[in-house]
């Protein structure tokens, strides 16, 4: 896939972390939310995604959360 930036080719792999993926926001009035993006019972979290390395940028494809 091409950076939407730069144009140039990014590189596929995936981003893994351990048990939890979170995104921390904060909304306009200073509310914080949580949003969990990824989450596993066994072993690590691992998000698909493209990477450009002269932007330095990640583009990541967030799996349904399982509940
Ligand atoms: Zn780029």
């Amino acid at each position: 896939m091409k950076c939407p930036f730069c144009g140039e080719e990014m590189t596929e792999g995936s981003l893994e972390s351990g048990r939890y993926f979170i995104w921390k926001a904060e909304d306009e009035r200073g509310k914080k939310q949580e949003y969990l993006l990824a989450k596993s019972y066994m072993g690590s979290v691992k998000i698909k995604g493209d990477i450009c390395p002269y932007c330095r940028k990640l583009i990541l494809d967030i799996p349904e959360v399982q509940t």
